[in-house]
């Protein structure tokens, strides 16, 4: 399960051809572990590491119903240590991913958002004193090595144009806490590649979002942090947010339906249907016409379940 060609995920087109361009997907939904998902590329670097630093239990961060959350539990049931994750009190109802969360017997702390940072504190101190060696995950696997897992998920969409002697334009995205589009955009970078990369923001606004984004790609390429010589990469787009986190409307759904009904793959609405939809939207309204575009399909399965109720 450590060999990277593990994730080389399949790219196929789409049959969607909004203004004449052809539309192709990457398929990290299917990445063969718990349903795929960007959150297995970092979850699997973030295990590398645990276990290089010896730890024996792992601390991380997020909604007890996030794709986040299911996938490092399940990766400490694997390893058979304990997972503790920290989780914001809310009242979302049941969903198949915290369903699994449990399943995995992860311990779930609930906090109030303002104690999380305390919480958090406690949780490791505690832990340290007991004897465990714990290994901290920021929410959603930001960081560095998050940011690592697209930098190489970028090698293999490069291997994949080689291979087939074509040229993507663009690659659009959701974009959540950034390390992601950071990957993509350092990708890029570090192979004097020109595609645009465009982040639809599920939920966070300007100019905060996008300025985790550039922060965690000057972090990982080292470079000064009021620098803003990326800033022309980082292309966060925070105008299909809707209200925030979760929310969609009748247009994200009809996207979910028409992209399963056409071509058979799952997405959701807190995630990758929303962005889809966003990236229609902004397809026509910044007039793209005649481009090879790429879509991330980011991952998420269990949530496209949760939609069904609605569909
Ligand atoms: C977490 C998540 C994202 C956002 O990824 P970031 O790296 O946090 O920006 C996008 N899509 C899905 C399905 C996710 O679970």
């Amino acid at each position: 399960m450590n060999n990277i060609n593990y994730f080389n995920t399949p790219i196929h087109r789409l049959s969607e051809s909004v203004n004449d361009n052809s539309f192709y997907i990457k398929r990290d939904d299917l990445i063969p572990f718990s349903f795929g998902g960007n959150k297995v590329r970092k979850g699997f670097l973030f295990f590398e590491d645990l276990k290089k630093s010896n730890c024996n239990c792992v601390v991380t961060y997020g909604s007890k119903a996030s794709n986040h959350c299911r996938i490092i539990a399940n990766l400490a049931a694997l390893e058979k240590i304990p997972c503790h994750i920290i989780s914001p009190r809310e009242d979302k109802g049941i969903n198949f991913n915290n369903r699994m969360v449990e399943m995995f017997d992860a311990h779930v702390t609930l906090c109030s958002v303002e104690e999380v940072a305390s919480t958090i504190e406690n949780k490791i101190q505690k832990l340290n004193n007991q004897g465990y060696r714990p290994y901290f995950i920021q929410g959603g696997g930001h960081g560095n090595i998050g940011t690592e897992s697209y930098i190489r998920a970028y090698k293999e969409i490069l291997e994949y144009e080689k291979r087939e002697d074509l040229y993507f334009d663009y690659v659009f995205h959701t974009s959540g806490t950034g390390s992601t589009q950071a990957g993509l955009i350092c990708g890029k970078y570090l192979n004097k590649d020109q595609k645009e990369i465009i982040g639809i923001s599920n939920a966070r606004k300007n100019p905060y979002g996008g300025q985790v984004v550039l922060d965690s790609v000057n972090e990982y390429l080292e470079i000064p942090a009021k620098s803003s010589t990326m800033e022309k990469e980082v292309n966060f787009i925070d105008d299909f947010v809707l209200s925030g986190y979760g929310d969609y409307n009748d247009e994200v759904l009809k996207t979910i339906k028409k992209i399963m009904i056409d071509d058979g793959v799952p997405m959701d609405s807190t995630y990758t249907g929303k962005a889809f939809w966003g990236m229609k939207n902004y397809i026509m309204n910044e007039s793209i016409f005649n481009k090879n575009i790429l879509f991330l399909h980011t991952g998420g399965t269990p949530l496209y379940f949760n939609d069904l109720e609605w569909l």
